[in-house]
């Protein structure tokens, strides 16, 4: 299919997304091609759609489609969770084991891709602590080492300001991502969460 232009472009399209590769997009695009119109049409509305309508939560950075998220909005708590991202909120949901407010950084620290704390949102996690009634940060970001550096630049710039400061226990394997992680062991990790 080397010469039709619109399938050239259909698989480039979907090359971009992660973990797609070359041979994938284009049995994505056979498979696309093969739809039935309206059901293309539902798709390609999905993505506009998307795109357009899901924004950061103004509060905690999670995805919404309102300007403040479902659980900033329903829960009352003084229990913050940081986390790297908005599927790490997701998977902790899913396990049940916590009933408290998010955060979510948006990134890691990481020296070695030249990524400070200014890059991620930590300025709006401190300006969180100082304004509101938190006790407890809980620290849930993958046990990697750039999980670890994050985690210990926020104990260090929070604990100033009198809130305790955790850290998830170790219940979750070192170098592996909390997105993954089954719900019984997420849930475990946070009950066992440490003072850092
Ligand atoms: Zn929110």
């Amino acid at each position: 299919m080397k010469n039709i232009e619109s399938m050239e472009k259909l698989i480039s399209a979907l090359s971009m997304l992660p973990g797609v590769g070359k041979k994938t997009a284009e049995r994505y695009a056979y498979s696309i091609i093969n739809m039935k119109k309206e059901d293309v049409e539902y798709f390609a509305s999905a993505l506009i759609e998307a795109k357009s309508n899901i924004k950061y939560c103004s509060i905690c950075g999670n995805f919404t489609d309102k300007d403040v998220c479902d659980i900033c909005s329903s829960r009352n708590s003084d229990t913050i969770c940081v986390v790297k991202d908005p599927k790490d909120v997701v998977a902790i949901e899913k396990s049940k084991g916590y009933n408290g407010l998010y955060h979510v950084l948006h990134g890691i620290i990481s020296p070695l891709e030249n990524r400070g704390p200014n890059d991620i949102r930590i300025k709006e996690l401190v300006q969180r602590v100082s304004s509101g009634n938190i006790k407890e940060v809980i620290v849930a970001t993958n046990p990697d080492v750039e999980g670890e550096v994050t985690a210990t630049y926020i104990a260090k710039i929070l604990k100033p300001l009198g809130v305790k400061v955790t850290r998830i226990a170790q219940g979750i394997q070192m170098g592996s991502d909390i997105e993954y992680a089954d719900e019984v062991t997420l849930s475990k990790a946070l009950l066992d969460r440490k003072d850092i």
